[in-house]
């Protein structure tokens, strides 16, 4: 079986973006899907998925040709779209504005990372505050998951559009949307809110097909690879997560799963399969 050759399909039997067959054989170990009877390099989800509505970059907003800004929310998240966004014809400008991230050292060392990845490929990079106070003043009345996350792609984003306005670019964009860590429905949702209380426009891509070669270019340009999303509740998680691991059996009986210690469950199998995902809403 080649590396990128397995289908998959949701319950409802609704195509989603093709992966591994290491990821395959991990969502079907842990339960999250099975094998398709007759088709060798195929699997189906046990639970239906919620794919964001497929439109062409061309019908989303901006034509690519113009200035764009783009939010940057770390370095290897930059390195698939800044080529992919100057193909399409878009004038780049850089946008580091990221109060979420926490402790102070890391936020330093994404923040490093990301001016490392602009300097290599030639992005102008405007780098805003570090205002961690900000981003929990933001989720303190609803500091989980996904309210928390919706919360910190406003701040981030609302950022990003009142600076394209003061430089009067007349659209922006994230990184975040190649992630499959990251709500995309709430992005695109939030990001066009914030654009037209800003007199901007949002531009809409879906670039989660992009995700595999983030990684390896990242790993070209020696980029550093952070291990939780950002905020110090998302840290927490990945270490109640490790714990959870080391004490294999804690999940329901045969699903795999692990159980956090606030009774929700780590969705972490289908995260890593880099599929459509329900990341926002464990
Ligand atoms: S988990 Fe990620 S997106 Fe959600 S609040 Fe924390 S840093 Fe923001």
């Amino acid at each position: 079986m080649s590396r990128e050759s397995v289908r998959v399909v949701d319950a409802q039997g609704r195509e989603l973006s093709r992966t591994t067959a290491d990821r395959a054989r991990k969502l079907v170990a842990c339960g999250k899907a099975t094998r398709v009877p007759g088709e060798p390099h195929a699997i189906r989800l046990w639970y239906p998925v919620a794919v964001p509505e497929a439109r062409s970059p061309r019908d989303e907003g901006p034509a690519p040709g113009g200035e764009l800004l783009l939010h940057v929310c770390c370095g290897p998240c930059a390195t698939y779209p800044v080529p992919r966004l100057r193909s399409l014809g878009f004038a780049l400008r850089g946008f580091w504005y990221n109060p979420n991230i926490e402790p102070a050292g890391e936020h330093a060392r994404r923040e490093a990372s990301a001016r490392a990845y602009a300097a290599a490929a030639g992005l102008p990079l405007e780098v805003g505050p570090y205002e961690p106070e900000r981003f929990l003043q933001a989720v303190e009345a609803t500091p989980l998951r996904p309210e928390r996350c919706r919360k910190c792609y406003r701040l981030r984003l609302e950022a990003a559009a009142r600076e394209a306005a003061r430089l009067g670019i007349p659209a922006f964009t994230t990184t975040l949307l190649i992630s499959p860590y990251q709500d995309q429905a709430a992005l695109r949702e939030i990001g066009e809110e914030v654009a037209s209380a800003h007199g901007v426009t949002f531009y809409y891509e879906n670039l989660r097909r992009g995700w595999d070669q983030r990684t390896r270019l990242a790993r070209q340009y020696g980029l550093y690879l952070q291990q939780y999303c950002g905020c110090r509740f998302s840290l927490a998680e990945r270490e109640e997560k490790i714990a959870g691991r080391a004490r294999p059996g804690r999940g329901p009986a045969g699903s795999g799963e692990v159980v956090l210690a606030d009774g929700r469950i780590d969705t972490s199998c289908l995260i890593e399969g880099g599929l459509y995902s329900d990341a926002n809403s464990a």
